[in-house]
């Protein structure tokens, strides 16, 4: 299994790792790119420090208790996310319905392409 994030698109929710039995997902700061751009998504969809204008607008002002767009994690949201463990998912689907920016695609071994839509 393949999994990775849409950068651009991620609100730092944290619902991704937070739903996921197997510890695909980590959080980590916007302002090191470096540590964020290691999964396999695409370049267009690797992080350049510009969120989606798109997801902002429906996220930004969302008061739910998460840090949208904020540039670290407190432990409970902000951040981005970073599917830093692929290879263990067990396609059970949690993230592809809690995710805000409909940002997570998997790929199974068989080519299948899994795209997350919000709940
Ligand atoms: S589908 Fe995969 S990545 Fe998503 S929550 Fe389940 S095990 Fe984790
Ligand atoms: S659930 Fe989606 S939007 Fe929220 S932190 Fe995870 S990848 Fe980003």
């Amino acid at each position: 299994m393949d999994v990775y994030v849409e950068k651009p698109k991620c609100t730092g929710c944290q619902h991704c790792k937070d739903v996921c039995p197997v510890g695909v997902f980590e959080m980590r700061d916007r302002s090191k790119p470096e540590e964020v751009n290691v999964d396999s998504a695409p370049a267009d969809m690797q992080w350049k420090g510009v969120s989606d204008p798109q997801v902002v607008a429906k996220w930004k002002d969302v008061n739910d208790g998460h840090k949208h767009f904020a540039e670290k994690n407190d432990g409970s949201s902000g951040g981005i996310s970073v599917a830093v463990n692929g290879s263990a998912c067990i396609l059970c689907q949690a993230c592809l319905i809690e995710c805000e920016g409909e940002c997570i695609v998997i790929k199974d071994d068989a080519g299948n392409v899994y795209r997350s839509i919000y709940k």
